[in-house]
Order: structure tokens, then C-alpha cells, then sequence
């Protein structure tokens, strides 16, 4: 059972390193697509006895002409549309912000299942950040630390929802 993950948020949440946490340093597989693509980064990896297809949503070193915000808009449903389940991952120490809101309303008008991840949730500085996240109507947080590997067991369970 293969399911395929799309990892969504504003900037600086991340999303990345939930990525390469969930990727594995063995399993890592970059598909650099021309175009379109070239802000999804493409990956496998396992969380479990679940095997995953991760999408990373990044990259907006180079933004050119389009908005910034109409081109993550485009990104994430574009992400949206190949994945099973969206992660969508806010940081708990920031709270709630309206580029959040944003995505949060995107999500909301596409049919596929989300999780909400509260990152940065490591020691209790995230705790009103991950309350807040309750108020985006899109289920129960999970509280994760990517960078320190907290929470995943949790993220699991999410997920075995849905495999
Ligand atoms: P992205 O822009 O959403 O892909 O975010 P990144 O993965 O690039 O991370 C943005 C920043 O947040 C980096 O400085 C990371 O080291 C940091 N970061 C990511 N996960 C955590 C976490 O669990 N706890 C803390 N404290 N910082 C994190
Ligand atoms: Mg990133």
C-alpha cells in the first residue's frame, strides 16, 4: 500500500524538513521536472509499515513574473490533485498567520483528505500555536518536530486512516 503525500504550507513551516525526515536519507529520490513541476520536489519514502510518495511544494528563490502567492496558490493545488492525503503543516511557535488562512482555504475547496501538522512543536513553546491550528476547521493538529523527530508516531496514526 503506497500512499502518495502532498506537503503544503506557506514558507519557512517545514515542509522541507518533513520531507527529507520522511524520505529517509536512503530512499531519497529528486526528480528535478522541467516547467510546471519544477517547484514540487518528488520522493519515496516509509513511515511504518506504510510505504510513502512524497511531494515537497518549495522553491520560490526564483520568483519571477506570477505573484508570489498566485504561484504557491498554483503549486499547491497542482500537488493537491496528485496526492491521497495533504499534510498541511503551519508552525506552532508562529501561530496562525493569514498566508496560512490562505492555504487553508484552498485546501478546503478540494475534496482530498487533509492532516493538519503543527511543526516546531518540540518543548511547550508551540502549545498556543498548535491550539490556534484548532481554529482552521480542518481537524485535530498533530503536534510534530520534524527536525527533532517528535510526534511521528502520531503522524502515523493519521495516516494508517487513510492507507
Ligand atoms: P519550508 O520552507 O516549509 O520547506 O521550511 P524548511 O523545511 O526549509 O524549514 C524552515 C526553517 O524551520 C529551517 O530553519 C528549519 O531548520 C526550521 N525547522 C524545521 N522543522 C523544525 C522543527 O521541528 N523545529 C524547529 N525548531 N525548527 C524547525
Ligand atoms: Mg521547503
Amino acid at each position: 500500500m503506497t500512499l502518495r503525500l502532498a506537503i503544503v504550507g506557506r514558507p519557512n513551516v517545514g515542509k522541507s524538513t518533513l520531507f527529507n525526515r520522511l524520505a529517509g536519507k536512503r530512499l531519497a529520490i529528486v526528480d528535478d521536472r522541467p516547467g510546471v513541476t519544477r517547484d514540487r520536489r518528488f520522493g519515496t519514502g516509509r513511515i511504518g509499515d506504510l510505504d510513502l510518495e512524497l511531494i515537497d511544494t518549495a522553491g520560490f528563490e526564483d520568483v519571477t513574473d506570477e505573484s508570489l502567492e498566485a504561484r504557491m496558490r498554483a503549486q499547491t493545488e497542482a500537488a493537491i490533485r496528485e496526492c491521497d492525503v495533504a499534510l498541511f503543516v503551519i508552525d506552532s511557535r508562529v501561530g496562525i498567520t493569514q498566508l496560512d488562512e490562505i492555504f487553508a482555504d484552498v485546501l478546503r475547496r478540494h475534496d482530498r483528505p487533509v492532516i493538519l501538522v503543527a511543526n516546531k512543536a518540540e518543548g511547550r513553546r508551540g502549545d498556543d500555536g498548535v491550539n490556534e491550528a484548532f481554529r482552521l476547521g480542518l481537524g485535530e493538529p498533530i503536534a510534530i518536530s520534524a527536525e527533532h523527530g517528535e510526534g511521528l508516531a502520531d503522524l502515523y496514526a493519521a495516516l494508517r486512516e487513510y492507507a
